[in-house]
């Protein structure tokens, strides 16, 4: 995992407000940090399904540049063009800085309207292979074949992330989720280097369980989950639903993390059905900002910001309309940045 410095300083970091409502809760990010008092010099980079046509793809070399000389990027949603000949945008980024685990912790928020209480775990999502390594290809008229590539070297860093989390949060066990009782090969590896990588770890209990099996225990008491362990698909896939089990999208922040860089950003994507309209939730965005001034050893910060959020989101009159409110993008920040 990349190192990041501490102490009072100002911080470099990349900026890329993205596509859709990426601006809007980029935007409100920035205001939220800059009331924390946080100094951090901004690089802003484009990148998304929006920049295509003025840079030929959605990942131009100017954003991966600037996040490689920061280290630490603050990412709004991106999309990918439709249409055939680009690769999606997120797993290009991803996979050029080698951000090789998502990290999205799920908690409740005291006030946010939703089916469970005492959720409190963390999604670890392998985040460079699987079957979204894009390898695939027509075999013949009417059957096509998509690759799901799996390497010893990538599921033994994801699972030491997976432990090595659990340990610094003093979280008791890490559940492995898989298929590999039918992906024997492919799911078999990823599972057998978790074991491994257990063994080295012996004060976390090592659970395993079948995906399917997994989502159903999810929906009937997510309090059993501490720290998910999954490859890419399934991390996605159970992210989006960890993330329903709290208030969904809007709340939930996330982190992909490489040896060199650090990208942050919310699990929610670009959202066009609401972009432009400043109603979206802004929480997402700022949890993620707050991860991030974790990461630059800015947890004074990252204290108050969190506080700010939760105290503000206590009082359901500062709810958007995706938690059941009719608060605005503006209504919730201008809310957090005056308790700051
Ligand atoms: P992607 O493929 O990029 O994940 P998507 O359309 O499948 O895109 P989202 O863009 O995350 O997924 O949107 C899913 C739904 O959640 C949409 O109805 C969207 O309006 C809503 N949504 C997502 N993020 C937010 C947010 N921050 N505030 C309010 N609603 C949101």
């Amino acid at each position: 995992m990349s190192t990041a410095p501490s102490g009072p300083e100002t911080h470099q970091v990349a900026l890329i407000p993205g596509d859709g409502i990426g601006p809007e809760v980029t935007g409100a990010a920035l205001q939220v940090l800059e009331a924390a008092g946080v100094s951090i010099r901004w690089e802003e980079v484009e990148a998304g399904a929006e920049v295509v046509q003025k840079h030929g793809s959605p990942v131009p070399d100017r954003a991966l540049t600037a996040i490689r000389g920061s280290g630490v990027a603050l990412k709004g949603p991106i999309g990918t063009p439709i249409g055939e000949g680009f690769r999606s945008a997120n797993v290009t980024l991803r996979q050029s800085l080698d951000l090789y685990a998502s990290v999205r912790p799920v908690k409740n928020i005291p006030g946010v309207p939703c089916r469970y209480q005492d959720v409190d775990l963390v999604v670890v999502r392998e985040n460079t292979e699987g079957l979204y390594s894009g390898l695939e290809h027509r075999v013949a008229p009417g059957i096509v074949e998509s690759l799901k590539i799996v390497t010893e070297r990538a599921s033994l860093r994801i699972a030491a992330c997976a432990f090595e989390l659990a340990e610094r949060e003093g979280r008791p066990e890490v559940c492995t989720v898989h298929k590999a009782n039918i992906m024997k090969l492919s799911d078999g590896l990823f599972l057998e280097c978790a074991r491994r990588v257990a063994r080295e770890h012996p004060d976390i209990v090592h659970r395993e369980i079948i995906i399917d099996n997994c989502a159903m225990q999810l929906v009937r008491d997510p309090s059993r989950f501490s720290v998910l362990l999954l490859e890419n698909l399934y991390g996605d896939i159970l992210s989006d639903l960890c993330a329903g089990l709290v208030g969904g999208l809007g709340v939930v922040p996330g982190a992909n993390l490489g040896d060199d860089c650090a990208v942050f950003e919310a699990v929610h994507g670009s959202a066009p059905d609401i972009a432009g309209k400043r109603v979206a939730n802004p929480t997402a965005l700022i949890l993620s900002s707050v991860m991030m001034l974790r990461h630059l050893g800015e947890s004074a910060a990252a204290d108050a910001i969190e506080n700010a959020v939760h105290s503000v989101l206590a009082d359901e009159k500062n709810h958007t309309a995706d938690i059941g409110g009719t608060a605005t993008l503006d209504g919730v920040t201008a809310a957090i940045t005056e308790r700051l």
